[in-house]
């Protein structure tokens, strides 16, 4: 994938129809693998427009294409080399955005299963398994070459600018409320974002595990992804108005004295739904809330584009809007490096949305 120099490199997925979409692809959308390419509108005609990205993945593309045209091998790479780096999926709900971060879906009869059983269908994992496989392979390449790196991974969830913890002991799966007994469970309490100087903004008493081989960070990514789904009947919310974050740190330490020579991130985004109306939020339902539910949203959008517009003359990145630019302002802009995976769904009941996506995606890069 081109880098073609820019802050934040954008790679579309196309995902293809579901059994139960039955009113067929839209006949509007031009996809050119080839050429990087996607048109939109009806060919020929004024209102047709054709987008250009870094990469395009189309319909065919597995989650092993995908990870290839994104890079994320290398982006993965550049972490434990000390750089910070983004990937994250945005689109409408249902678009496959967490198809493509996690690959699997989870459900209540899942929530046990050891991630290992992932396995019996590797082509199935998505960029989060796969790139936990990759840091641990780097860092031990590293280590072959007498470094020494210490990884630290953390899980959370934002819902209506309020972070969650998906690791914290103290909502054992286990005693998921569905799972009988604990009744309603206690409420869940939202973590403090805090500012410091040296570690910038940092998320309060949010667990950090450091995990030593791909297998650990597996669990304990299988663990958070349970912890989301339960937390999702606990608050009656769907998935698709929260953003989850996986964040892995890398230090490098100096071999004679354990002290950290250089760090690097990489942080993991499974967006919110981007479509204007919230799926799940009514109509009557509380103005402030919806505000809520979108404003990491909105704020991340607009820093996605000044980032874009940046060049020699930054100009204002509006970092400190939401929590989730916030969080993620070490690691987008500067000498970090984005990538945003846009994914669309082909079906025509979605072409709006989709057209609405591209445009932005577009922008980004
Ligand atoms: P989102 O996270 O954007 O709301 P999902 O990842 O949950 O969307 O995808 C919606 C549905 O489409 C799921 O049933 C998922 O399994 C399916 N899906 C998404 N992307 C693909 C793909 N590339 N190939 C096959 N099925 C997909
Ligand atoms: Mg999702």
């Amino acid at each position: 994938m081109e880098s073609g120099g820019s802050a934040v490199r954008v790679l579309v997925r196309c995902r293809p129809l579901l059994p139960r979409e039955a009113s067929g692809a839209t006949a509007t959308l031009r996809i050119d693998r080839t050429a990087s390419t996607i048109g939109v509108g009806v060919p020929g005609s004024s209102s047709e427009t054709r987008f250009r990205f870094d990469g395009v993945a189309d319909v065919t593309c597995t989650q092993d294409d995908v990870y290839e045209l994104g890079g994320v091998g290398e982006l993965v790479g550049s972490t434990v080399g000390g750089y910070h780096a983004t990937i994250f999926a945005y689109g409408q709900t249902a678009s496959g955005k967490t198809f493509t971060m996690e690959g699997f879906e989870y459900g209540r009869d899942r929530l046990h299963k050891p991630i290992a059983n992932l396995r019996t269908d590797p082509r199935r994992l998505g960029i989060i398994p796969r790139a936990l496989d990759e840091l641990f392979s780097r860092v031990a390449a590293d280590a072959q070459a007498g470094g020494h790196a210490r990884v630290r991974l953390s899980y959370f969830q934002l819902y209506k600018e309020q972070i969650y913890d998906l690791l914290s002991t103290s909502t054992p799966v286990d005693r998921a409320p569905h799972a009988g007994g604990g009744g309603a469970g206690r409420p869940r309490r939202g973590l403090r974002l805090r500012w410091a100087a040296g570690r910038e903004f940092y998320v309060e008493n949010l667990s950090e595990y450091e995990v030593h081989d791909v297998d650990e960070a597996l669990e304990l990514f299988r663990i958070g992804v349970a912890h989301k789904a339960m937390a999702e009947t606990q608050m009656n919310a769907a998935s698709s108005r929260s953003h989850c974050v996986l964040s892995l740190s890398v230090d490098s330490l100096d071999g004679a004295h354990g002290s950290v020579t250089h760090s690097g991130t990489l942080s993991l985004v499974d967006l919110a739904g981007s479509e204007r109306q919230p799926k799940g939020v009514e109509r009557s339902a509380n103005l402030v809330d919806s505000v809520e539910i979108n404003r990491s949203l909105f704020a991340l959008r607009k820093v996605i584009v000044a980032l874009s517009a940046g060049g020699a003359r930054q100009p204002h990145v509006p970092y400190r809007d939401s929590i989730l630019t916030k969080v993620l302002k070490g690691s987008l802009g500067g000498s970090a490096r984005t990538l945003m995976i846009a994914c669309i769904s082909i079906a025509d009941e979605a072409s709006e949305e989709s057209a609405s996506t591209l445009a932005y995606a577009a922008r980004a890069r």
